[in-house]
């Protein structure tokens, strides 16, 4: 009985591990090989393994704001509350801008990477045939 509970907690943490590398790689949440982003800016609108389509329908990366202002929150507030008391408050507000600056590229990408793994965990789909 607690040799079946062990090879559920084994199965579940290898799923929570390869979907951390997945996103920490950026692949799709489907077949974790195909890339996400085809240049810095820009997704691939299918997947180039599995051929999912990454944005389901109009609007669907507007929850990745979410995450981003979530990801960026968790960065920003310890960073302030850090500073609080060593450095001015204005160079405090200059430092938190120019760490959003510098950071917003990357939350960018890994909000709407995440925001894919959150969906395919919500809603799971399977591959999709060429078309
Ligand atoms: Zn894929």
């Amino acid at each position: 009985m607690s040799n079946k509970k062990g090879d559920r907690y084994n199965s579940i943490m290898q799923n929570l591990l390869t979907i951390f590398r997945s996103v920490i790689f950026g692949r799709c949440p489907v077949c974790q090989q195909g890339k996400v982003f085809r240049s810095f800016w820009h997704t691939h609108e299918h997947c180039p393994v599995c051929h999912i389509k990454y944005e389901r329908e109009m609007g669907y990366f507007l929850m990745a704001i979410f995450i981003a202002y979530l990801l960026d929150g968790l960065l920003l507030i310890p960073l302030a509350i850090f500073l609080f008391n060593r450095v001015s408050v204005t160079t405090n507000i200059a430092v938190l801008i120019g760490v959003l600056l510098i950071m917003t590229p990357i939350t960018y990408r890994y909000s709407r990477i995440i925001w894919l793994h959150i969906d395919q965990l919500l809603s799971p789909r399977q591959t999709e045939p060429k078309t």
